[in-house]
């Protein structure tokens, strides 16, 4: 973990750390011939790729209604409450998104421009499983697809070695509203929701957050399908002042921690006694996790940095441009308006970002590896396009018509001008 004072690191240790996600270009050779392999091979790599890196010999790839009705029939009833709560949220935060389906404005006299928002046809969830299960995840991508009008929603998602999905996940896909259920994951769902095969639909857009496998692989199929952004392995950062709980920031640290070995976590504050105090805390807290092995391997990439200001913490967390920001001070609004990259945003001492992550209804599928500052986290416009509209009359193309015709004949394209000019002609 890295420990001190900002001003006082060597820039390619700051660059460093800001500059993460270049496992991704580690991986995308072995990415791109298991690309390869299920274009060509179809539902026989599906089965080879899940033996070899899920460790299940799997026979059909499609999980059955039944299978999906019994996983939720034999959740715990308040499991399955909890799920319903979160669900909820997150329709509700979601509808609240959603843009006016058609609107027109009247450009002037004759001319009206409008644009109607039509949903995709058709959506692929990736949700993940390998490490961890994310049956969260299900409810994050689904729900929204739904609240848009995605007719088709798929979801794909590793089985265990005995060849099941683990069932609160398919329970949250039929929470959720899942149309189908199949038991792949990794690079080889990527690719087979983007090219198709027997047993996977194809499908128009894929969403969802994964491993660097999974999310090189959303990178190369994009000629095939649209994708979300890059959502691989999680960060969070930290800015906060003497107002500040140590053990609280400390839990959230280690929290985030615990998703990935490459997962990140950062503080930085103005105060070298809350400093101090976090690193006490997280080494403390480090001890009693039950994902200890992750959350070691991930303390390597954290980092507790003291700013000479407020200001500078902004500053730092602007260049970073994390995926979770969580916000502690003592002015969190003067800083929040002075944010500009951040996935999703967490003000106050309680709002840890695993609420979000589960339930207070915002998407926790976000961009991670810096590409906060040109993505936005899931929200309802990455499931809807938008047709722009004009409506004119002959009065209207008659006060346009002259600037029309200079710029198509300047292009030197008459036909562009004779099309206009045809309308007048008789
Ligand atoms: P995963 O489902 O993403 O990956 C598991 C799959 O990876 C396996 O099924 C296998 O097919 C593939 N794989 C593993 N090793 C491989 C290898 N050597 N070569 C090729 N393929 C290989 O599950 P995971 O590993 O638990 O990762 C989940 C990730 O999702 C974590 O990094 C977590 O931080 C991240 N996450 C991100 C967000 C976000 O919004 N950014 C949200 C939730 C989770």
């Amino acid at each position: 973990m890295l420990y001190g004072r900002l001003s006082e690191f060597k820039e390619k240790e700051i660059k460093a750390l800001i500059e993460r996600g270049g496992e991704l270009a580690n991986v995308s050779g072995t990415v791109s011939s298991i690309l390869a392999d299920v274009l060509s091979k179809g539902d026989v790599a599906l089965r080879e790729y899940t033996q070899r890196f899920d460790g299940a010999m799997i026979d059909a790839i499609e999980v059955s209604r039944d299978e999906i009705e019994n996983a939720y029939n034999s959740t715990d009833q308040e499991l399955i409450k909890h799920l319903e709560i979160a669900a909820n949220n997150i329709r509700k935060f979601h509808e609240a998104q959603m843009p006016e389906k058609m609107w027109f404005m009247q450009l002037s006299p004759g001319i009206e421009l409008g644009q109607k928002a039509t949903a995709l046809a058709s959506v692929g969830a990736y949700v993940p499983g390998g490490r961890a299960s994310y049956p969260s995840t299900a409810l994050m991508t689904i729900i929204p697809a739904k609240v848009a009008g995605v007719r088709k929603v798929v979801m794909c998602t590793p089985p265990g070695p005995d060849g099941k999905v683990n069932p609160l996940t398919l329970a949250a896909a039929k929470v959720a509203g899942a149309d189908h259920v199949y038991r792949v994951g990794g690079v080889q769902a990527i690719a087979a929701m983007a090219y198709g095969t027997d047993s996977v639909m194809k499908v128009d857009k894929i969403v969802g957050p994964g491993n660097v496998y999974v999310t090189s692989a959303k990178m190369q199929i994009r000629d095939r399908a649209e994708i979300d952004f890059p959502a691989g392995p999680s960060e969070v950062l930290i800015i906060a002042d003497e107002s500040a709980y140590p053990a609280m920031v400390a839990a959230d640290m280690i929290a985030q921690a615990e998703h990935d070995p490459q997962a990140v976590s950062v503080l930085v504050t103005n105060s070298e006694t809350l400093a101090s105090k976090v690193k006490e805390e997280v080494l403390k807290q480090a001890q009693s996790t039950i994902r200890g092995e992750i959350v070691g391997s991930s303390l390597k990439n954290a980092a507790i940095l003291i700013a000479e200001s407020i200001e500078q913490c902004i500053d730092f967390s602007n260049s970073f441009a994390p995926e979770h920001l969580e916000i502690i001070t003592n002015d969190d609004e003067t800083v929040l308006q002075k944010i500009e990259h951040a996935g999703s945003i967490f003000m106050g001492n309680y709002a840890p970002v695993p609420v979000g992550d589960y339930a207070s209804g915002t998407n926790h599928v976000l961009p991670t590896a810096g590409y906060a500052r040109m993505y936005s986290g899931l929200n309802i416009m990455h499931f809807l396009k938008i047709s722009s509209i004009q409506r004119i009359n002959k009065e209207g193309l008659a006060t346009i018509m002259d600037t029309v015709i200079s710029l198509a004949e300047k292009e030197g394209l008459q036909a562009h001008a004779d099309a206009i000019r045809i309308r007048f002609s008789s």
